[in-house]
């Protein structure tokens, strides 16, 4: 017998019938001897619509207000599928972020889970009962409804997961596992049987939205076990307990796939894209000690993001032009406070563009092997797509590029890398 907690995204919540095959795939795995809670989300668009509620209420919204707004989305749908757990003669009770409790701190809307009472939880579990718990909510320390920051019921299953000290955390969505690329914009990309935690963590932070970042960061850190796997499925369906969608796993385990022969080592393991960065570029900055710094302090001090940063080479007159990204919907603010700071900074105009891209490229087998950068701007040259700007890391490039051809960039690296479903090599 394992102790599974399952999680169900917006598309698999959307409407009393979809909750009522969520609610089948539960009884399902727990008739397999197990015992199972639940995490869920909102409906699908669902939590869109509420935050919409808060800016046409109030455009300089209280998010301790909009937390309660946008918290009560999971809440309707953790209660519809222990009804429908009920009704199915199962049973079933929900259990709310405050009830459990959820604690969590830092600032509202973007709160991070901090502890989990699961007393309750444990007892209600062994005693046969299914524990359903609304995702993406908490309790502050003001003793106030939080939210973590969208996403965020990925989050709250791991930690339900690591606070039970559960087996495995499968995480059912719309899709029925972790593919090479989005499955949505390239018709060939591959399913991937595995992926380590690393590069998931890094492709989930650079834009493949099928895991939360914190979500994962927090599996890593917990050594909790993720599937990714499918809730549209027939009533025929494979046990999940057959690891039918994609596995996270450690380096180790990688490596045993590799060697029995269940995974081949790629150079990249996936393609990401991200649409909600914002380009802005200061020109005629002073080029001396300390210049680019009255730049970003401001900036991190209203704990605006930072990404991609280039400062072009001087020009004549010790001056020169900086370029970088900040998250669109910081684009705003990062622009009054820079307007504010000009005389202390001293740049000449500010030029900002939101039709960007960013397109990043992820594989352990980077740390090894040169020349992925290099086939990367040889693909996207020959395609005519121009390269604004370009960050690395370890397992990582990334580049930024027009937005409109995000698709056909990130088909053409698919295809350059070897990674098309019908590839030899793949
Ligand atoms: P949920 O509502 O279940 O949380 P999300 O919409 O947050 O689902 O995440 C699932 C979506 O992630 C898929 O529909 C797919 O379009 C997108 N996606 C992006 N990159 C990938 C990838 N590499 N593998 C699988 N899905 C991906
Ligand atoms: N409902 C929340 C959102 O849409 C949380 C989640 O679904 O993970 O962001
Ligand atoms: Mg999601």
């Amino acid at each position: 017998m394992a102790r599974i907690v399952m999680k169900f995204g917006g598309t698999s919540m959307a409407g009393t019938e979809r909750i009522r095959r969520v609610a089948n795939i539960v009884r399902k795995q727990q008739a397999a001897g197990h015992e199972v809670a639940v995490v869920v989300s909102a409906m699908a668009g669902e939590t869109d619509r509420l935050v919409n509620f808060c800016r046409e209420a109030n455009a300089l919204y209280d998010p301790a207000e909009y937390d309660v707004v946008v918290a009560s989305g999971e809440q309707v749908t953790s209660g519809l599928l222990a009804l429908t757990l009920q009704s199915l003669g199962s049973k079933a009770r929900s259990w709310l972020g405050w009830q459990l409790p959820v604690r969590t701190v830092e600032a509202h809307a973007k709160a991070r889970i901090e502890d989990i009472d699961s007393d309750a939880l444990m007892a209600s579990m062994q005693a046969g009962e299914i524990a359903v718990i609304p995702g993406f909510q908490g309790i502050g320390a003001d003793g106030r409804v939080t939210t973590l920051g969208r996403g965020g019921s990925d989050t709250s299953a791991v930690a339900v997961a690591a606070a039970v000290g559960a087996d495995r955390c499968d995480i059912y969505t719309d899709v029925d596992g972790v593919y090479t690329t989005d499955p949505r914009i390239v018709a060939k990309a591959r399913k991937l049987k595995a992926v380590t935690y690393e590069e998931m963590l890094e492709l989930a932070s650079v834009g493949a939205k099928v895991l939360q970042t914190r979500s994962v960061g927090l599996a890593m850190k917990e050594g909790v076990r993720i599937q990714v796997l499918s809730s549209f499925v027939g009533d025929d369906a494979v046990p999940a307990d057959d690891l039918p969608g994609t596995m996270i796993v450690s380096e180790e385990e990688m490596n045993e796939l590799v060697e029995k022969g269940d995974m081949e080592r790629q150079l990249v393991t996936g393609i990401a894209h991200d649409k909600n960065e914002a380009k802005v570029i200061l020109t005629r900055v002073p080029d001396k000690p300390g210049a680019v710094a009255h730049i970003f302090e401001p900036l991190a001090q209203a704990s605006i993001n930072v990404d991609m940063i280039i400062q072009n080479v001087g020009r004549d007159k010790g001056e020169t032009d900086v370029t970088f990204t900040v998250p669109q919907v910081d684009l705003a603010r990062a622009q009054a406070l820079l307007e504010d700071r000009r005389s202390d900074i001293g740049f000449n105009r500010i030029i900002t563009d939101s039709k960007v891209a960013k397109i990043s490229v992820v594989g352990v087998g980077m740390k090894s092997h040169a020349g992925v950068a290099a086939t990367m701007f040889k693909s996207l040259a020959e395609r005519g797509i121009n390269i604004q700007a370009i960050s690395t890391s370890e397992i990582k490039v990334s580049v930024m590029i027009d937005e409109d051809e995000t698709e056909l960039a990130v088909r053409v690296l698919h295809t350059a890398y070897g990674l098309d479903a019908n590839d030899e090599a793949a």
